[in-house]
This record gives C-alpha cells, structure tokens and sequence, in this order.
C-alpha cells in the first residue's frame, strides 16, 4: 500500500508562551485586586460600618436603658416617696400600692425601695424585713460621692435568685439632704442580653458592655469569654489606653485573628459599649472571591490553550493537505509523490511501476478553446486516471499536462495493460465545446522500477519512452 507518509504536526511554543502571560496577567490582576479590596475592606470597618454599628446600638441601647433611669430618678425625687419616708406612722400599704402603681404605669419589672430608718426592703410583691443595711451595693450606693446620684448593678433577682437583674439603685435624700434610702428598679437581664443579641445578629458583629475597670458587665447569649477585657486583649497598654479615653477605635489580635474594635463611654450608665468585628471573618468572602478568580483564570486558560491547540491543529493539517494537493485536479502533487516514493519500504509492495501520461498537443487544445477548456480537460482526464487504478496506487499531477503513476506490487506487462487501458479510455472520451466536439489522446510511458533505482532514474526511463511514443506518432504506449 503507498501513501503519502503524513508528516508529524508541530504546534507552535508560542501558544505556551501565550498561556503563561494570561496566566500570570489573571493572577497579577487578581492579586492586586484582593489587595487593594482587603485595604478597602478594612478602612469601611475602621472609618464606617464599626462606628455606625456603635452609634445605632448606642441610640437603641440608650432608649431602651434611660429610661429606666429616668424613672428611678422620678422616684427619688418624689414629695409623695419623701414624705411617707419622713412620716414616722407611715403604712407599709400605702408604699406597696406606690411601688405597684410604677409598675403598673411604666410596665417596668420591679419597682423597689429600701428604707434606711427600718431597713424595710420594699417591693411590689412583697416587704423583706430581714434587709442587711450594710450589703455592699447598698453601702456604695449610700456612699457616692456628692455628684453621683445613682449606679446601675447587675445581681440576682430579690424574688427569685436563679434570674439576674439589672438594678438602677437611686439614692433618696429628704427635704434637708439627709440620706433616707434608696429608690429604683429592675430589669431583667435576659430582656438586656436579648436585645444586644438582636442587635449581634442585625449587624454580625459582637457587641458587650464593660464597665470602668474593664469588666463585662452585658453580652449577647454567646459569649465565650472571660470576665473582663484584660483577659483577653493582651496588646501591651491597650486595656489602659481603652480604658482612660471617652471612645476610639482600637485593634488587636486574638488567637491569631484581627480584631477591630470601637469603644464609646455611656455615661448615663459609666459603662463602654464595646462593638468588634473579627477582620479575618469580613475577608473570608475576599478570600473566597480571589480563589474562584484564581480558578477562573486557570479554567479560562486552559480553555484557551484548548482551543488555540486544537485551532491551530486543524489549520495545519489543511495547510499540509493543501501542500501535497494539486489545486485544480485534486490529486497528489509532485511533492507528495516524491515523499511517498521514499517512504516505499514494505517488501509486499514490490514489483513497483510507474506510469507517465502526457496530454497530447494540449497546447493547440487550450490554444483554440481556451485556457478555461483546457483546465477543464485536464479535470476531466483527472478523474478518469484516478478511476483506472487501486485506491491503494498512487496517482500525481507530475506537471502541467503530465501525470505520474506509482504503483505497487505491479509488473512491467500488467503496467503496460494498464496504461493502454488509460490510454483506451481517454481516446474514448468525447468532449464538446461550442457545439464542436473535441477529442483529446494521451502518450505514455512505462518502466518497472529496478532494485536501487531512484525516481529521478526511473522518471527518466519513463520519460525517453515517453518521448518515443510521442515520435512514434502519440496516442500510444511504449515501455522500457
Ligand atoms: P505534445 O505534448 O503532444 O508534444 O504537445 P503539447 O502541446 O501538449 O506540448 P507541451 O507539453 O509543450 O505543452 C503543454 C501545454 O500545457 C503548455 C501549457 O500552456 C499547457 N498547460 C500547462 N499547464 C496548464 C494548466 O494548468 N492549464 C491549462 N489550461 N494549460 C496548461
Ligand atoms: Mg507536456
Ligand atoms: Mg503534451
């Protein structure tokens, strides 16, 4: 079987080259582009979203909690309060009706007041008379500093100890400044951590109160923590610096995580609202941004390389066809012939002949019907060559009106069948051409390649037989 050997597809380094500067132009983009949105993230955090978050819990917070102060400071200051405290036939009644009756008027929880006199502790549901006057709370609260009125305490429920209380303890003085008690009242502290866990989970992010000496004094539900924020922010004179300023935004690390923080003093209640973003966790999104870039640029690469492999593929296997194929007949060309000659090896193939057609007075033919006609002729002669003999042969244009035969296992007596075959079957051809009809004969010549022999020397043979047949009157076949 002869063919002409395909020749081996080199695709282009350029195309890598190509790639890689996609690659790393995605990957610089995406680089800089987590960079310079992880600055911008982080200066929203600092410059924005921490300090609005503190100053929307600070106003809800502050209307949820003043208010309750405010009543504790009507209480205190209350002739009817003040009078009954002063009355030495007081009735215990008419205080438990006065302390149900704030209840009653500003939904609070309870209403409380312990006098300093009796030591009576009075609530709404009850009179404890066993109040010890020298509890902690009460002592300081008795014992504030001139400008300082009132306090607000977390402790246990007076009714039922398992629950923790918010107190606003309000000191109560008599019409001549004297100490007679303290006013106030309760809030239940799970109403406070529920309302800071609102706010946790409307801006994700955590927030808790400390006092003065950097306690946690209110937190949502989870917590997590240790009691007070010297535990955890270990910054060398962070705890200080936060501590001695009425607010600031402040950063530190804990367990490996940024931090940012916006502290802001709520001195209606000496506490610091503390509100805290955890950095790493608003970069997550960044990260994850930046991987499904990185990702996409590796895909689009690839896909890329793909494409332009197989582009470029398919474009070089037409431009090798194009280059072993005679453009107008559609046959092998010189070329091709040449690159299957030398890729003759497989014994089988032998005994190899070849045949070599010339057109005759073609140059008369294209003379009196045109250039076109003869084009079309030597379509036409074309096709009937290549129908004469096995797919398996090899059939070129070997020049302008000259074909050339390469076949296989092929002796000198059955080439020369053959091409008196062809030769039969050309002549028998009738062509017409305005109205006239025209007829065309081909010469030929034939040789059996002998051992050794190059196709320039057997071309040669064939050509002086070629030559022969020509002199010896065309339209025939002589063989050497
Ligand atoms: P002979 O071979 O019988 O001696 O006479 P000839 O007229 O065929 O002689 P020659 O081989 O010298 O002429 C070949 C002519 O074939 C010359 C050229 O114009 C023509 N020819 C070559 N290639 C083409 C082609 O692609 N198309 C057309 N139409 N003509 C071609
Ligand atoms: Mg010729
Ligand atoms: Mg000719």
């Amino acid at each position: 079987m002869l063919k002409v050997p395909e020749p081996s597809i080199k695709r282009p380094k350029s195309i890598w080259f190509f790639c890689i500067f996609i690659f790393v132009a995605f990957l610089l983009v995406s680089f800089s582009s987590y960079h310079e949105s992880k600055r911008f993230l982080g200066e929203q955090i600092r410059e924005n979203s921490l300090p609005l978050t503190s100053d929307n819990v600070y106003s809800h917070i502050q209307q949820d909690l003043i208010e309750p102060i405010f009543i504790s400071a009507l209480m205190a200051h209350d002739t009817f309060l003040k009078d009954w405290a002063i009355n030495p036939d007081h009735s215990d009644a008419a205080m438990l009706r006065y302390l149900r009756e704030i209840d009653r008027r500003f939904d609070t929880k309870l209403a409380f007041y312990v006098d300093e006199q009796t030591g009576k502790y009075y609530t709404p549901v009850g009179i404890n008379s066993d109040f010890d006057r020298s509890a902690t709370w009460y002592q300081r609260v008795k014992n504030f500093p001139e400008n300082k009125n009132y306090e607000i305490n977390t402790g246990r429920d007076p009714i039922n100890p398992s629950y923790i209380d918010i107190f606003i303890n309000h000191r109560v003085f008599d019409y001549k400044n004297q100490f007679i008690g303290i006013a106030g009242i309760a809030l239940e502290a799970k109403k406070i951590r529920q309302l800071i866990e609102n706010y946790q989970q409307r801006y994700n992010r955590t927030i808790y109160f400390i006092d003065r000496q950097g306690h946690v004094v209110m937190h949502g539900n989870q917590f997590g923590r240790l009691n007070n924020i010297r535990k955890f922010i270990k910054t060398p004179g962070l705890v200080n610096k936060i501590l001695s300023s009425p607010s600031g935004y402040y950063q530190y690390h804990r367990n490996g995580q940024t931090i940012d923080v916006n502290v802001r003093l709520i001195r209606e209640f000496n506490w610091y609202l503390v509100v805290e973003q955890n950095e790493n966790k608003a970069l997550q999104n960044l990260i994850y941004i930046f991987w499904f870039n990185l990702s996409v640029c590796i895909s689009v690469t690839l896909l890329v390389l793909f494409i332009a492999r197989i582009t470029i593929g398919r474009y070089q296997k037409n431009l090798l066809k194009l280059a072993s194929t005679d453009k107008l007949t559609g046959l092998a060309n010189r070329q091709a012939l040449q690159e299957a000659f030398k890729s003759i090896d497989e014994p089988g193939d032998f005994p190899i002949s070849i045949l070599l057609f010339d057109i005759d007075f073609f140059k008369k033919l294209n003379d009196s019907h045109g250039h076109s006609f003869g084009d079309e002729v030597l379509k036409d002669v074309a096709m009937i060559l290549r129908t004469q003999v096995r797919s398996s042969d090899l059939v070129c244009r070997w020049g302008g009106e000259e074909f050339l035969f390469l076949l296989h296992q092929c002796s000198l007596d059955r080439a020369i069948q053959i091409a008196e075959q062809i030769r039969a079957k050309v002549a028998e051809l009738k062509l017409s051409k305005d109205g006239e009809t025209v007829s065309i004969s081909v010469s030929g010549g034939v040789a059996c390649l002998r051992p050794e022999e190059s196709l320039h020397q057997i071309v040669n043979r064939v050509d002086v037989a070629l030559y022969k047949a020509k002199e010896h009157g065309r339209n025939q076949i002589i063989s050497v």
